[in-house]
């Protein structure tokens, strides 16, 4: 382990490989430490959908950003690191399953109509059921987006750590225990009996980030949530599309169908799967794909969402302490974010400025 460096980066899920990829492609010194294994947590388990059509609101503008530097960066990452990110291009169809729901979906349907870059369309249930037959019966029509992303979100984590490692940053698998100040300047971050000095650390502990609130003397607000995915046995012939509803169902690279995923909230950091969570996606699959009944379960998995208060991401500099950084807080959206909070954080270290859309995301809102 080298003993200085110009960035500590704690954490090493999706959200600190980026980080890490970009501030060493501008040419900093950068130290991951990770506890675990890159990508361990939720960054190896999510869905890997990448939709930013369904982000609204003051995401909006941060979601369609990251979404574009996504589509710049998987050749390169995936020649770099030679890990094949198991990219899909297929449509998302969102199911009316009662006719309650027709004037809503309609309404997303003019709202996604206007985005840029993006074909959609309203789907009565006989133009749904050509696409594809097994969509239940009990429908009222649908929303179709055309040419949604679906990757494998381990293999991304892992490509964009591994792309980073070739550019010259080491990845520790230590656990930081604890920040040096010399007075309001950060210096170093402890690991075991070791220091590295540094002249910037960035927090990138996902659901653990509020540990490390008690290392600033700040309260960093996040919390766990758990999510649960069911992979059952793949469709044939192979469904094509992303379908979503009462939960996603997807047909993945690795062949299994993938029903995702549950939210729960006040359950700590219990990751074990639970049969709660495998009936009510079962209920839901079978709801939109009545087929399902007869496949297999073949793994189930869970892992935590890193939540705030308002449910948006944590990304900025720490207010007070020269040279911390924090990018935490993605919710159920980390994936595709994340290449945006890369440049965005690494902006902030080597120009102290971005153009990224983060000025509503900062710590210092919680104060
Ligand atoms: C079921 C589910 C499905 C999802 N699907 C999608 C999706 O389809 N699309 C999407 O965009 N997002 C999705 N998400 C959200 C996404 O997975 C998360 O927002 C994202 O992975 C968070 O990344 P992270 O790097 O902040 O956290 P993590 O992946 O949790 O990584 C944090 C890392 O910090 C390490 N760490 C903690 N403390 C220390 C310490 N003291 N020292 C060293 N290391 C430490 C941990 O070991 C961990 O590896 C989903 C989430 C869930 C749960």
């Amino acid at each position: 382990m080298r003993s200085q460096s110009d960035v500590v980066i704690v954490g090493g899920g999706i959200i600190g490989s980026s980080i890490a990829y970009r501030l060493a492609s501008e040419g900093m010194g950068v130290t991951v430490l990770e506890r675990d294994s890159v990508g361990s947590h939720a960054s190896g388990f999510a869905l890997g959908l990448l939709n930013p059509t369904n982000a609204t609101g003051e995401l909006e503008r941060l979601v369609h950003q990251s979404h574009g530097i996504h589509l710049e960066l998987h050749g390169r990452l995936q020649e770099e690191s030679g890990v094949d990110l198991q990219l899909q291009t297929m449509p998302h169809i969102e199911l009316a399953l009662a006719e309650s729901e027709v004037p809503e979906l309609k309404s997303e349907c003019e709202r996604i109509s206007r985005l840029p870059g993006f074909k959609t369309a309203w789907l009565e249930p006989e133009d749904a059921w050509k696409l594809e037959p097994r969509i239940t019966r009990d429908l009222f029509g649908a929303v179709l987006v055309e040419d949604v992303i679906m990757l494998d979100s381990y293999n991304l984590t892992l490509a964009t750590a591994q792309a980073a490692e070739a550019l010259g940053v080491e990845i520790v698998l230590a656990e930081a225990t604890e920040i040096h100040y010399e007075k309001d300047r950060v210096v170093g971050v402890r690991v075991g009996q070791n220091r590295i000095d540094c002249d910037a650390v960035v927090l990138a502990l996902g659901p653990w980030s509020g540990a490390a609130g008690v290392w600033l003397d700040v309260d960093i607000p996040i919390v766990p949530q758990k999510g649960e995915i069911a992979r059952v046995e793949g469709l044939d012939p192979v469904l094509g599309l992303h379908v979503h509803g009462p939960c996603s169902v997807v047909q993945k690279a690795d062949g299994l169908t993938w029903l995702a995923a549950t939210r729960k909230d006040n359950t700590g950091f219990d990751v074990t799967p639970s049969n709660e969570a495998l009936e009510t996606l079962s209920e839901r699959g079978m709801r939109m794909l009545p087929e399902l009944d007869s496949h297999r379960l073949v793994l189930q998995t869970a892992c935590m969402r890193p939540v705030t208060p308002d449910g948006f991401p944590i990304i900025g500099r720490v207010p007070g302490q020269e040279g911390m950084f924090i990018a935490t807080g993605t919710g159920g959206q980390g994936i595709v974010l994340a290449p945006a909070i890369g440049k965005a954080i690494s902006d902030l270290v080597t120009a102290g400025e971005t153009e990224i859309d983060i000025g509503r995301f900062g710590l210092e809102r919680f104060a």
